[in-house]
């Protein structure tokens, strides 16, 4: 897959970490799975990957920790 950004390099299988803000906190997921481009180090989040933040997003509002830091394998 070439990457929709530089339209030149290669995406390539990577993790990264996923930094959000929720109403009343900060989360942090670590080791979410993503297409990183090899060029320009582009990201790219699958829908499904995405739909499993927005699960892990949810479940944070129910902490009472201002900052949260979660694993995504972890939180499958
Ligand atoms: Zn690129």
């Amino acid at each position: 897959m070439i990457c929709l950004s530089c339209k030149n390099g290669q995406m390539i299988e990577s993790t990264n970490t996923y930094f959000a803000q929720s109403n009343h906190c900060y989360v942090i997921i670590e080791n979410v799975p993503c297409l990183k481009c090899e060029q320009c180090g582009e990201t790219y989040y699958r829908a499904s990957v995405l739909e499993k933040i927005d699960e892990i997003l949810d479940g944070v509002k129910k902490l009472t920790d201002r900052v949260a830091i979660m694993d995504f394998r972890n939180a499958a």
